[in-house]
């Protein structure tokens, strides 16, 4: 997959040419009416004024560029921690077939684990994580002040060029010197329009990035501190406190992102980390948290063909696609009799994992394409709970039909989710 696209083939994707053109464009677009507006041969100060403009595009189109290619560091496959005894504080990533060390994540769009993985950018088509972070908030930096820059030029300039019959008509010749064209004229509103789209939209994610980089800590880690937060304060009998490990005051964190030449810091591995703590708090953290999700799942079958579409109107109707769970997680196939491992609900949508069958966990060949975690419509699947041997179902008819039994121990009923999501019945 993705993960085996290395070097400028990252470049061939929707997210980089767009990225790119729009850089470009900018750029262009401004150099151009810049030259009618503010010559840069008039004077030194024009002169310098497009020295600097240059200097910012060049800046961002560099670091655009190095952010792609370096990535954000991929933990190595089959990773394991130098000392085999630590395998029991860390998460086992069965994609890549090693553990995942502190910090690292796996990207499914990257394929791989990567370390200190912040998110997967499609603009860059590669994840911002421990070796490209850098790269990437200069990227964005630079690409703000030349867009401010360029948003000031060709606004003033389109104003000057709106005004050229005025200025001509009232002796202020010296003020008439952008003249536009149809095209010129086309490409200066657009220009504008993407200048003052790229300082807004970039400013809101230089902000989230800058807050990452101070407080070291990552998209993902706010995500497992504000469940470790919640945790606590559901089990309210626990008192053990929970400390963020990488924390080290601003100063510190700073330092270990940006220093001379965006050279990562460390292996991206081992991370310092405040005192109380050790390399593996957050990992510990992070399986407590597996486990209590463990807890919660629940077992369904499914009945009826799943076509894995984002908006099955045709097989699921207009009520399950408009409560399309608004995430962009993917959504999985199924057919009939498919076991599933679910860990989120929604009234008409449910998120889990599909077990894989006997056949295709002995063949590798055999395995199905596609996603085995997503979302699929709650309505094609049915529950199935485990009733003790002796237990009877809430409704008389529990012992009617029976599917299957396992080990005599206890009987599996198939719990039927009714239309509202909430009745139950037994079959
Ligand atoms: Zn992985
Ligand atoms: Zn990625």
């Amino acid at each position: 997959m993705s993960a085996e696209i290395s070097g400028f083939r990252r470049f061939l994707h929707w997210g980089p040419i767009t990225a790119l053109s729009i850089i470009k464009c900018i750029t262009l677009t401004t150099l151009y009416m810049n030259s009618m507006w503010w010559p840069p041969n008039e004077s030194f100060a024009a002169f310098a004024h497009q020295a600097l403009f240059l200097l910012l595009s060049t800046l961002a189109t560099f670091n655009y560029v190095m952010a792609t290619l370096t990535g954000p560091g991929l933990l190595p496959k089959h990773w394991r921690p130098k000392d085999p005894r630590d395998t029991q504080f860390l998460q086992y990533c069965k994609k890549c077939e090693g553990y995942k060390a502190p910090r690292s994540h796996h990207c499914r769009k990257c394929d791989r684990c990567v370390k200190k993985m912040d998110h997967h950018c499609p603009w860059i088509n590669h994840c911002v994580g421990w070796a490209n972070h850098a790269y990437f908030t200069y990227f964005l930096l630079f690409s703000i002040l030349g867009s401010m820059q360029g948003t000031v030029v060709l606004c003033c300039s389109f104003w000057r060029g709106v005004y050229r019959y005025y200025y001509l008509t009232h002796g202020l010749t010296h003020l008439a010197s952008v003249q536009f064209t149809l095209a010129s004229i086309i490409m200066c509103i657009l220009g504008m329009g993407l200048a003052i789209g790229v300082v807004i939209g970039l400013s809101m994610l230089l902000f989230i990035q800058m807050k990452t980089i101070v407080t070291n800590q990552t998209g993902i880690e706010i995500w497992i501190v504000e469940k470790a937060i919640y945790r606590r304060y559901r089990n309210a009998d626990s008192d053990d406190e929970f400390l963020y490990p990488y924390d080290l005051k601003w100063r510190q964190n700073l330092r270990l992102v940006f220093n001379d030449e965006c050279q990562k810091w460390g292996d991206g591995i081992e991370w310092p980390v405040v005192e109380g703590c050790d390399q593996y708090t957050l990992t510990r953290e992070q399986l407590a948290q597996k486990e209590e999700k463990r807890a919660r799942t629940r077992t369904y079958r499914c009945i009826s063909p799943v076509t894995g579409r984002w908006l099955p109107l045709f097989s699921q109707g207009w009520r399950v696609c408009l409560a399309a769970p608004c995430s962009d997680e993917p959504r999985i196939r199924l057919r009939p009799d498919d076991v599933i491992k679910v860990t989120r609900f929604r009234n008409h949508w449910l998120f889990g994992e599909r077990v894989l069958s006997e056949q295709e966990l002995g063949d590798k060949k055999r395995q199905r394409k596609g996603q085995l975690r997503g979302w699929f419509p709650r309505r094609s699947a049915v529950e199935l709970i485990e009733v003790p041997e002796d237990g009877v179902g809430d409704g008389g008819d529990a012992s009617s039909e029976v599917p299957t039994t396992q080990n005599g121990n206890a009987h599996i009923h198939l719990k039927q989710q009714q239309k509202n999501g909430h009745a139950k019945k037994y079959m």
